[in-house]
């Protein structure tokens, strides 16, 4: 089993279901006492979301940097950005250390052709859905042509990302605001939805929706077992 690193507290709340994520699929694997082999190097998140709100990238990136070198020292094997919006910086991360990087939108985008998705709505940050890193990656490398919601949906899915889930708030009101927003995306025909944001799946899950939701942080932990055991 090799050494998993996550670079996380972006935010801890969903760090933390990485953590328990990682170490229940090694446990169904092995199964006894067994655990994971991993590295954690938890960021202060606030001057990360300062830095992302300033279109500070290079200044975010550099935190990443650090906590990635941190990491490849403490003797992991590959690592993990445990956020869909900092992969906006991945190509630098990656390239900074000699281990490799578990890209997220590569997790998520092999799981999604496995499935024989054409088209996929997206819910995420405004950074996420909105900016070309995540959807051209999704789109080029798998062939997905990715849907977003409308301007003032994006806007209530950052916001409650950033004000609620992060902080672990978790609000039955918010959900329908999110149940709406991927009903809307599915009357434009789309084959499912990507929860591209790892604090999401705190709020919902595939018991609120008939529409098939992609759980970022689920499928990133599983490809990661995965790839400790490849
Ligand atoms: N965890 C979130 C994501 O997956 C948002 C927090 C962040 O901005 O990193 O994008």
């Amino acid at each position: 089993m090799k050494t998993i690193g996550l670079i996380g507290g972006m935010s801890w709340e969903s760090s933390a279901l990485y953590y328990r994520l990682i170490n229940d699929a090694v446990n169904r694997r092995l199964g006894g006492l067994h655990s994971a082999r991993m590295l954690l190097f938890s960021v202060d998140f606030a001057p990360v979301e300062a830095l992302q709100h300033a279109g500070d990238w290079n200044g975010a990136a550099a935190v990443l940097v650090d906590a990635a070198r941190r990491l490849e020292a403490g003797g992991a094997e590959f690592f993990l950005i445990c956020t869909n919006t900092m992969h906006r910086v991945a190509d630098e991360v990656a390239a900074s250390v000699d281990i490799p990087l578990l890209h997220i939108a590569d997790a998520t985008g092999a799981v999604l052709q496995q499935d024989g998705v054409n088209r996929i709505g997206l819910l995420g940050t405004a950074f996420t859905m909105e900016l070309d890193f995540y959807r051209d990656r999704i789109s080029e490398r798998f062939g997905i042509e990715v849907v977003i919601p409308e301007l003032h949906d994006r806007q209530m899915v950052h916001d409650i990302i950033y004000q609620e889930l992060c902080q672990g708030r978790v609000d039955a009101e918010s959900r329908e605001v999110y149940l709406a927003i991927i009903e809307r995306l599915n009357q434009q025909g789309i084959d499912g939805v990507i929860l591209g944001c790892t604090e999401i799946g705190m709020l919902i899950d595939q018991r609120h929706t008939d529409v098939r939701l992609y759980d970022t942080t689920a499928i990133h932990a599983e490809q990661a077992v995965i790839a400790a055991f490849a």
